[in-house]
């Protein structure tokens, strides 16, 4: 098989100018000039104009502006113009998953069923909030003197203007999660997407005001994180931060925005791990660890990286998972056999790369993989390393990439104490026949989602976020309103 040729629409959209989207405009930045690069082949393949300091207000300001039609629309109405972009977003799924492979690395059928038809599906699933996010009646106990009664009542309103600060490994997908729930629950947003990864979402701008959203709903600001976060944060009228990425970058955002008294949501990363039970095959662990550790190249914030194995099983299961691992197939991501392609970017080859030398200083044992491949772009070998210890620091430090750690126990019990002494808390999963039993792991696994026999998958009913430091609140189900409306009580004498 070949690469499949490019959308002439994905040609055409890639030769324009990109910048930023502002009030349902394109607009140019302030002449500092990115290069979108193509992590298979490490060339050029657009640039953008980063947004100045005072766009990035300016888009503030607009989003606030336009805050203040948004919340006043009819609900069902906020909901009928997410359900058009849902539809817009699958007429271009193809359009919309070249680009996206293209900026990322991630296979073209990845960027089909995970960008765009999880997108839709979350559209979908938050416009059918649309009329339900309510408040309570509630019963009023003050004493009555003269005959008076009281009553109260409760509304959700909207924060405001949410600031979403979205990372490269999903792009379009992440940055949906928020847009969506934040609309719904009538907030304008201002999106600044990743560095890396900044057309489509310039897409699904242009897309949305298509559909009829009205001008300053949506806003795309790009350049530096460093530089415009804080403008972002710091302005009067964002009333929200909601943050995806890693830890470090969090962390400084969440002092930012805390110390201005902003709301903030935190979907961070951290160091999941798979505990594997002993009464499974060899085979079904290899397909368990597979599933939770190498999709996507591993770039998934809550895929596992620490592999806790039965020790009487964990040679057979290294040595099965060497020669399915060395047969991935491993090419051109907008070729429609390939099952891995390129690292998203340079820095996190590099970072990956310096973390497998550690491992190796450290005397960790490389099963399989360990080496950049050659022949340009950031492709690097899907790996396996056996751990000296639980303190080597590939059980600490967050690869975000194809690098499984193993480590062998003899008690369950044991393994589960060690994961639990991490200090982070995003996934964990248990694997077992037992379902007793892997309910009952399930229950003491401290992590914001526990997979039982499964791992990676996310629901829009099903909340997720991360416990420990590796996140504050959570998206989906019923949980994001929190994030996004304000509770008021009205009290009433009559
Ligand atoms: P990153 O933290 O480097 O960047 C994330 C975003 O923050 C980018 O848009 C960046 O421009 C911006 N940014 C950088 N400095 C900033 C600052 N000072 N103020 C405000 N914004 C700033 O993360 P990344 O490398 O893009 O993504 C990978 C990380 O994201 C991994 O650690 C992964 O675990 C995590 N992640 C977490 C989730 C989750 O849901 N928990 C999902 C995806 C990725």
């Amino acid at each position: 098989m070949s690469a499949i040729p490019l959308l002439p629409e994905v040609k055409a959209f890639l030769a324009r100018e990109h910048g930023n989207y502002i009030d349902n405009t394109s607009v140019a930045g302030s002449g500092v000039i990115f290069e979108v690069i193509n992590p298979a082949t490490g060339e050029s393949v657009a640039t953008f104009n980063a947004a100045s300091q005072q766009q990035a207000q300016h888009a503030l300001d607009s989003a606030h502006k336009a805050f203040m039609t948004w919340r006043e629309m009819p609900t069902l109405q906020r909901g009928s113009l997410l359900l058009k972009l849902a539809d817009k977003l699958a007429e271009k799924r193809e359009e919309l998953a070249q680009i996206e492979t293209l900026c990322s690395g991630k296979t073209i059928q990845l960027s089909r069923l995970l960008e765009l038809d999880q997108s839709v599906t979350f559209l979908r699933y938050f416009a059918g909030w649309a009329g339900k996010i309510n408040g309570e009646t509630l019963d009023v106990s003050l004493p009555s003197f003269a005959g008076e009664k009281y009553t109260a009542f409760t509304r959700r309103q909207p924060v405001g203007v949410v600031v979403a600060i979205v990372p490269w490994n999903f792009s379009i997908m992440i940055a949906v999660w928020k847009i969506a729930a934040a609309l719904v629950c009538g907030c304008s947003v201002v999106v600044k997407p990743s560095e890396y990864t900044p057309l489509t979402l310039l897409r699904l701008a242009e897309l949305a005001t298509e559909c009829g959203f009205p001008p300053g709903v949506i806003n795309v600001v790009n350049g530096a994180g460093s530089e415009l976060g804080p403008v972002l944060i710091g302005h009067e009228a964002c009333a929200k931060v909601s943050f995806t990425g890693s830890v470090a970058t969090g962390n400084a955002v969440n002092r930012t925005a805390t110390a201005q008294g902003k709301r903030v949501t935190l979907e961070l990363g951290g160091k999941n791990a798979a505990l594997f039970l002993n009464d499974l095959s060899v085979t079904e662990m290899v397909n368990g660890i597979m599933e939770a550790g190498y999709l996507n190249q591993g770039q998934i914030c809550a895929a596992a990286e620490c592999f806790w194995l039965p020790a009487d099983k964990i040679d057979a299961v290294l040595a099965e998972l060497k020669v399915r691992l060395n047969s991935t197939v491993i090419g051109s991501p907008l070729d429609e056999t390939t099952a891995m392609g390129p690292l998203a970017n340079l820095a996190q080859l590099e970072k990956i790369t310096q973390l497998v030398a550690t491992a190796r200083d450290e005397g960790d044992e490389i099963i399989c993989g360990g080496e950049v491949l050659s022949g340009g772009g950031y492709f690097y070998q899907p790996t396996a390393i056996r751990v000296a210890s639980v303190d080597s620091t590939l059980m600490k430090e967050e690869t975000f990439g194809p690098v499984g750690s193993f480590i062998a126990y003899e008690d369950a019990e044991q393994a589960l104490q060690c994961i639990n002494a991490s200090p982070y808390g995003l996934a964990a999963s248990v694997w077992s026949r037992n379902i007793s039993l892997a309910l009952r792991f399930s229950e003491r696994l401290e992590a914001g989602i526990v997979w039982v026999n499964m791992h990676t998958f996310l629901d829009p009913a099903v909340p997720f976020g991360g416990s420990k430091g590796s996140g504050i609140g959570r998206e989906f189900g019923s949980a994001f309103i929190e994030d996004y409306t304000e509770l008021k009580s009205i009290m009433i004498r009559y």
